[in-house]
């Protein structure tokens, strides 16, 4: 393992370092007292000065063959994966999960960067439709520059997500990251940066103001954000001034539905990674379980025996299942629901063991706890967490529990359990959400290629995806020429 000495981290701009003013601290999550480095804080004239340098990057960067694009974005996909062993750790260190889930946000994001590389020439071509009176052609034009904004929780993934397809049709980007996991991030931005023009790839640094800023630039043609409910709101609001294209990817309160014929032991394991992996910070991890009331006293026993099995400690202790919670506000947002759900009469068991007890307060820790005897209307149900605490809730017939699953605003993940795949496929079309998986809730869900996002309150618009990823980075020109 690399030292991990303090970084200084500058705004990146044109291929160059920015300094500015003033610096923000970045702490570890799990050791609060340690200080991982100090990071650019930028205003919204640095703001101006990164669009307008990816403004003028992209008027080469759009005539650049796209073969060429592609080349270059391999390279890049090819610095990264050099700099994985080197910057997990140092993830670890600010964002507070443990080593395989940083190692899981670098292979993602990998993958991510060269499926876009594999699709972008064939998408790319223009398509000529041709009859008697007219030929018509339709051209696919990058849009310009790319105002990416993302979280802490997966940011090189998420961040990839929005990169890749940016890249690849010709677009240029200017990238906020979250101010709670900034420096790895940064670091590999910085790396892939120096393999492309300058200017294509830019990072800025802040908060709300800074985000702002970015969103409504009016050299920015497209918003791809990754984060909450309520701050896509104001993204979308700020967006909508200058009419940019929009992805949103918020907020999720996902379902799980266990139908009666699923095996209860062999669900489990599975089901567990869906709701405690990045301590519970997953947007798709399960938030709320609804299990079928005969089966419901044998669920919860076995759930919470699997459970107590979780250690919780840093994330560089290999002993450990799950580290901190990233932050301060999110830690004490979970403790407050922990107790609001106890004050409500529900039974909250506190499970697993503290690998560090003397160090427990110093960082965001929070043990896994496991909810039953709750109703439906209480926060913790019907509120995205996004912390080690799981609801776990009786139905007694389907139709109520797929009622149940869409009672909410949010509609991105959901996944219903059986042995029986014909019927968990026809429970599956009744969620009211973006993904269902079936037998299956968490990274090992997903699949290239296959749209990744939203309904309600959850968002707008499709990553991971082909056509509908990509259509979302390109304007359509159509030519047409009248015989
Ligand atoms: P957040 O909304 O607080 O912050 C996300 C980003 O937006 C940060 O970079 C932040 O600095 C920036 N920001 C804040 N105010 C802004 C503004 N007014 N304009 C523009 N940018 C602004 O979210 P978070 O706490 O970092 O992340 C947790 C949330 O993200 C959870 O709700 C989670 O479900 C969601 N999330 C969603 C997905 C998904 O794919 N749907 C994936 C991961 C996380």
């Amino acid at each position: 393992m690399k030292t991990l000495a303090n970084k200084k981290v500058n705004l990146l701009i044109n291929n160059q370092e920015v300094p500015t003013q003033n610096y923000f601290e970045v702490r570890d999550p799990g050791k609060v007292n340690e200080l991982i480095g100090e990071v650019a804080l930028g205003t919204s004239e640095d703001v101006d000065t990164a669009v307008k340098a990816a403004h003028n990057a992209f008027l080469s960067w759009k005539n650049v063959d796209v073969r060429e694009r592609v080349r270059l974005v391999l390279a890049a996909a090819g610095v990264l994966e050099d700099s994985m062993s080197e910057l997990k750790y140092l993830l670890v260190k600010e964002h507070g999960g443990v080593l395989w889930e940083a190692e899981t946000d670098f292979y993602l994001g990998n993958g991510v960067l060269n499926y876009y590389a594999s699709i972008a020439k064939d998408y790319m071509e223009s398509e000529q439709i041709e009859d008697e009176t007219s030929w018509i052609s339709v051209e696919k034009v990058s849009k310009g520059v790319v105002g990416a904004i993302v979280p802490w929780n997966m940011p090189v993934i998420l961040t990839m997500m929005k990169l890749a397809p940016a890249l690849v049709t010709g677009n240029t980007i200017v990238i906020k990251p979250s101010p709670t996991a900034p420096i790895a991030l940064s670091i590999l931005l910085q790396k892939m940066a120096e393999v492309l023009p300058d200017g294509v790839i830019n990072v800025i640094h802040g908060n709300a103001e800074v985000g702002s800023a970015l969103t409504q630039h009016p050299l920015v043609k497209k918003v791809a954000f990754t984060g909450g409910t309520e701050t896509g709101r104001a993204v979308a609001t700020n967006a909508a001034k200058s009419f940019k294209a929009l992805t949103l990817e918020l907020g999720g309160n996902d379902p799980a539905i266990i139908l009666d014929d699923a095996q209860i032991e062999t669900i489990i394991p599975k089901l567990l990674k869906g709701v405690y992996t990045r301590s519970g910070q997953i947007c798709f991890g399960v938030k709320r379980i609804y299990v079928q009331e005969n089966m419901i006293e044998k669920f919860y026993n076995t759930f919470c025996e699997f459970v107590d099995e979780y250690k919780v400690g840093h994330g560089l202790d290999e002993r450990a299942s799950f580290g901190p919670l990233n932050n301060k506000k999110q830690f004490e947002y979970v403790k407050n629901l922990i107790e609001k759900t106890k004050q409500s009469g529900a039974t909250v068991r506190e499970l697993g063991q503290k690998l560090d007890p003397d160090g427990w307060d110093n960082g965001y820790y929070i043990l896994p706890h496991v909810v039953k005897n709750i109703s439906h209307s209480s926060p913790i149900v019907s509120s995205e967490q996004f912390g080690p605490i799981i609801p776990i809730i009786p139905y007694k017939t389907v139709n109520e529990a797929v009622a149940m699953a869409n009672d909410s605003e949010y509609g991105l993940g959901s996944s219903v359990w059986s042995s029986d795949f014909e019927k968990a496929l026809a429970v599956a079309k009744q969620i009211e959400s973006g993904s269902t998986f079936i037998n299956s809730h968490s990274f090992d869900s997903l699949s290239l290629g296959m749209p990744f996002g939203g309904i309600k309150d959850s968002g707008i618009g499709r990553e991971l995806s082909g056509e509908s990823t990509l259509s979302a980075y390109i304007n359509y020109h159509s030519i047409r020429y009248v015989k």
